[in-house]
């Protein structure tokens, strides 16, 4: 029936491109649990360096880099602040909760994606043998494809560490958000030099994504980041922290079963990721507003204008009504996308404009079914 797949539940279902499978073939590798890995630590140097901070630690999974990062910070019958739409609190099994014993206390966000400052600091605890221990201010970024507000980043950071707080960002799409932001700010006009060949836009328009990343990581003690999202891996995460905290880190990895041997085979790929995948995350925005427009089109739909690569679809009135068989009807098209809470759409490296409109054409034929 039809020609190819169009996988929109996730931007982690990329395939490594062949130029990645390359890379990936040959990295030279060690035992990584002996630090013995060429290539992961020089992944480990370069994603740390990159985001501004002494260390990281290379890790198998985004749910495992959270883990490390709470359990480093906070100890047995501390807490950890964070948003009820949280991945480290709502997606990931409570594991903060059941192998740190580290008690979540969620708050709800705004609708930009923001905590109320003030909903923060009520909730910080005063030092009282009745309640746990505040320890930790847990944010996301991008959260549900939204960035977040820079300004609320530095004053939501700064009140955690007037309350003596530590603070970690669950940065799974950290380079989202700096593509968007970077695109946000100035145009990038590429200086001549004297004698040289022009610098590429390609390449300043990468350390623009890259300053923009590190500017946002600056506000946080911890980062973690996916290279297995929209930076097109096959598995990885990095969690970034000081020289100390990423001890503790290593510690915990290890205690979690994430030692991995001739890791530095994923490592590869991921610092083809950061070579090769970064400034596109700009298509997959562009790729997200065009599948946008494109539904909001259809009548009962209520789309939510993505910031980045996340397009989420609301039923409204006689739509929502005949929703329920519409991710059967898209499957059976070739076309799939998830239906959890709302109906989600993800764009990423293996989709394209031609992928996205029969999409959109395939919900269209759904609502036009007598
Ligand atoms: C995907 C994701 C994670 C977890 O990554 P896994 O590699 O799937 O464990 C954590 N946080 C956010 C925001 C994510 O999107």
């Amino acid at each position: 029936m039809h020609e190819s797949l169009v996988d929109l539940r996730s931007d982690t279902v990329t395939q490594p491109t062949p130029a990645m499978r390359a890379a990936m073939m040959a990295a030279p590798l060690g035992d990584d649990v002996f630090g013995a890995d060429p290539t992961v630590n020089a992944l480990q140097e370069r994603i740390a360096a990159l985001l501004g901070f002494e260390a990281a630690l290379f890790v198998p999974t985004g749910t495992q880099s959270n883990l490390c990062g709470i359990l480093a910070h906070c100890g047995r019958g501390d807490e950890y602040i964070v948003g009820q739409q949280q991945h480290c609190y709502r997606w990931e099994g409570g594991g903060a909760a059941v192998f740190g014993s580290v008690q979540p206390q969620p708050l709800d966000h705004a609708p930009d994606g923001t905590l109320p400052l003030a909903q923060i600091e009520a909730a910080i605890k005063p030092d009282d043998a009745h309640f746990a221990r505040t320890r930790l201010l847990a944010l996301e970024n991008t959260l549900g494809g939204k960035v977040l507000p820079m300004d609320w980043l530095r004053d939501a950071t700064a009140l955690a560490r007037k309350h003596g707080l530590a603070t970690h960002l669950d940065g799974a799409r950290l380079f989202n958000a700096a593509v968007a932001q970077s695109q946000q700010s100035k145009p990038v006009r590429p200086e001549p030099v004297e004698g040289l060949a022009p610098a590429s836009t390609s390449s300043a328009r990468t350390d623009l994504v890259f300053e923009e990343a590190r500017r946002i990581a600056g506000h946080f003690d911890s980062v973690s980041v996916c290279f297995s999202k929209g930076l097109g891996a096959p598995v990885g995460s990095a969690l970034v922290g000081s020289r100390e905290f990423i001890a503790r880190a290593h510690r915990i990895r290890k205690m979690a079963g994430g030692g991995m041997r001739q890791a530095g085979l994923l490592a590869a790929a991921a610092l083809h990721a950061l070579d090769h995948h970064v400034e596109r995350l700009a298509e997959d925005h562009a790729l997200a507003r065009r599948l946008a427009q494109g539904l909001a089109a259809i009548p009962g739909l209520r789309v939510e204008a993505p910031q980045t690569n996340i397009v989420f679809v609301d039923l409204e009135g006689e739509a929502a009504a005949r929703g329920a068989g519409l991710i059967d009807h898209l499957k059976a098209q070739g076309i799939l996308a998830t239906g959890l809470y709302r109906l989600r759409f993800v764009t990423h490296l293996d989709v394209d404009a031609a992928g996205v409109d029969r999409a959109v054409a395939a919900v269209r034929g759904f609502f036009a079914q007598a």
